[in-house]
């Protein structure tokens, strides 16, 4: 018996439909006809999310088989008719790839993997590494694909979520799907292990708008919660569903850095900083203000107007604040180091003061100075207080020590909310794809 490890990338279109994902789902049935038994849960991978040409969510699948000796000449017939067939090759952001490995996972995949999170990755080097482990490598077009399904392979979910996702027929294009928000909202309030189904004032999250065979997923922490929750929902018109393992709002895309000075285009970071600069609103409602690190670098924070009131949350951020950022290092196309905030964490707020003058003495009437240490006078009455100082009195901050995020709307793939649940899961011994109903 073999190990086959099938990774794909890149065949789907933000604009014209179908989604990766759902030709993983179309492989795994067919798949299972040659037959090769599924070794562990299918993978859903998202990558980098600043990659410029990603196609939709910049998310690859891996699906990992064992069966008979040599049937890599079967898998690979029928990874390309699926992906001749059904990828939107129109697209010019469509760049299909796929790879095949057979036994163990190359370390030098998983280097890929941990790469192509934060890195954008150079096509060659990426072919040249599954060259040297004996991969086998197919891509259309530029062949961008392979370096996504090459990722997928190698990835690490030591650290993962699950995704129960309900699809229609790829040909169908409709924007509007029939699901029954009642049902969806009653599923997300009978499987608290699962989130990002619906917003605080109960309006969908998890259904998209786009063209493609997605009709809604059930995201969570426990697999069998994603599934039995996913049942609760009425929909219509379904065809398939998988129950994938996934990266998605791991935070896996943020590397932790202390220098923000050296911040690459296109990276993901997390840092601990001092707020330099009073947040202003500028052009298009977008928030900005000004950060130091220890060593008293600067770099430009911005929350950008589709976070939406995120950014009334921290626009009480005062200089001196202590704050731990998220976020995304825009490309050079501004002067300063910019990073797009995901969130933020407030470590520790800086003692703002007001001073006041204290009332007369004698009849309680308002006062004034007498000049700088001169003490006060009563405007009224006239009495002169010269030992009389001004009250200094601490301010009310608006924000605490905690973390503050944007609204569903705004969140990415990897991106992980404080709301997410701690839990641990439970075993899963069920199926992880099926046609029909779940
Ligand atoms: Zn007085």
């Amino acid at each position: 018996m073999t190990r086959y490890h099938i990774g794909v990338d890149s065949t789907d279109s933000a604009t014209m439909g179908m989604c990766t994902t759902y030709l993983g789902a179309v492989l795994l049935e067919k798949l299972s006809d040659i037959p090769l038994e599924l070794l562990s849960p299918p993978e859903l991978i998202r990558l980098n999310p600043n990659v410029p040409w990603k196609t939709r969510g910049n998310g690859a699948v891996c699906l990992r088989f064992e069966g008979p000796d040599g049937l890599w000449e079967d898998i690979l017939f029928i990874l390309e008719n699926t992906i001749w067939n059904m990828s939107v090759f129109e697209d010019p952001q469509t760049n299909p790839g796929c790879v095949i490995v057979q036994g163990e996972v190359p370390e030098s995949f998983k280097e890929i993997y941990q790469r192509a999170l934060h890195e954008i990755l150079d096509l060659d080097m990426v072919k040249e590494v599954g060259f040297t482990a004996d991969a086998i490598l197919k891509g259309w077009k530029n062949e961008r694909g392979l370096i996504g399904a090459l990722a997928a392979v190698g990835a690490d979910l030591s650290e993962h979520t699950y995704e129960a996702i309900l699809y229609r027929p790829g040909g169908v294009k409709d924007r509007e799907r029939k699901v029954d928000i009642s049902s969806l909202q009653k599923a997300t309030n009978s499987y608290p292990t699962t989130f990002f189904n619906v917003d605080e004032k109960g309006d969908p999250v998890c259904i998209p708008h786009s063209p493609c065979p997605v009709i809604l997923g059930i995201r969570g922490v426990d697999p069998s919660d994603c599934l039995e929750a996913l049942k609760l929902v009425e929909a219509e018109g379904y065809e398939r569903w998988v129950l994938w393992k996934t990266n998605q709002h791991t935070d896996s895309h943020i590397e932790m850095v202390d220098d923000i000075s050296e911040l690459k285009p296109y990276s993901s970071i997390s840092a601990e900083v001092i707020v330099d600069s009073l947040p202003k609103y500028r052009d298009g409602g977008h928030l900005f203000f000004t950060v130091k690190d220890n060593g008293d670098h600067t770099a430009v924070c911005a929350a950008y107007e589709p976070t939406k009131e995120f950014r009334g949350k921290i626009s009480g951020l005062a200089p001196g604040d202590r704050i731990r950022v998220w976020g995304s290092v825009r490309k050079e196309d501004v002067p300063d180091i910019t990073i797009n905030l995901e969130k933020i964490e407030i470590k520790d707020l800086i003692g703002q003061y007001s001073d006041s003058n204290p009332r007369c003495p004698k009849c309680n009437g308002s006062t004034g100075s007498m000049g700088k240490g001169q003490g006060l006078r009563c405007k009224k009455c006239g009495y002169r207080g010269e030992e009389m100082t001004p009250i200094r009195e601490k301010v009310e901050r608006s924000l605490k020590i905690g973390l503050i995020e944007p609204p569903p709307d705004a969140w990415r793939h990897l991106f992980k909310p404080s709301s997410i649940p701690e839990l641990k899961e439970k075993p899963y011994n069920g199926p992880w794809w099926g046609s029909g109903a779940p």
